[in-house]
């Protein structure tokens, strides 16, 4: 088993990840090219900016883990190991995210936000669906539910880890950058039903 966050409590050995794929994300963000964002700006982000990438604030992390089953690219403040409001604002410029808050004046401050008021993750994540956020989760997990890293399918030859399934058993995923091996066991199933029930 490998190290869990602190503040998740998902269970590790049968958390999956996600559901809109890379590809539609990267359609999307092309065709929503921001026109304003760039020509005379000598501080872009250094990555492209995807509409619907995020970085979530302390104390977010259990909604992070949700929104990256649900494919999106949501970094974590707690796990980047920033705290200080000016460092969570550069994160989120730097990196061309949207910041996802429950801090007003923080909110305020970066370029795009996204305030919480709700404190209990399942309100946080009707609040967001309110807001017009996608959340289901779809076939083909795409993020790390563990560390935001992306996830890739192992192949039906390669072994897999004592915690995870053969590969002839489920369709197994891997985490590209921690490792973690993921597929849709019971825990999937619980979050479905969370989902299907705000
Ligand atoms: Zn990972």
């Amino acid at each position: 088993m490998t190290g869990d966050e602190s503040d998740t409590d998902e269970r590790a050995s049968d958390r999956v990840a996600s559901t809109v794929t890379a590809d539609a994300d990267e359609a999307e963000a092309v065709d929503r090219g921001d026109p304003d964002d760039g020509a005379d700006r000598g501080d872009l982000p250094q990555e492209p900016a995807d509409e619907t990438a995020l970085l979530l604030d302390t104390m977010l992390g259990k909604l992070a883990t949700y929104l990256r089953m649900c494919g999106y690219d949501a970094a974590y403040a707690g796990e980047r190991g920033i705290e200080a409001d000016d460092d969570v604002l550069a994160l989120a410029h730097t990196e061309g995210r949207v910041l996802v808050t429950r801090d007003r004046e923080l909110a305020a401050r970066a370029e795009r936000s996204q305030l919480l008021s709700t404190r209990e993750v399942t309100e946080q994540l009707l609040e967001l669906r309110r807001s017009g956020f996608d959340l289901e989760l779809a076939d083909e997990p795409a993020r790390c539910s563990a560390c935001n890293g992306p996830l890739e399918r192992v192949d039906r030859t390669e072994p897999t880890p004592d915690y995870a399934p053969e590969t002839h058993e489920e369709t197994v995923w891997r985490c590209h950058n921690c490792g973690q091996h993921f597929w849709k066991g019971s825990h999937w199933d619980d979050v479905a039903g969370t989902l299907d029930d705000l």
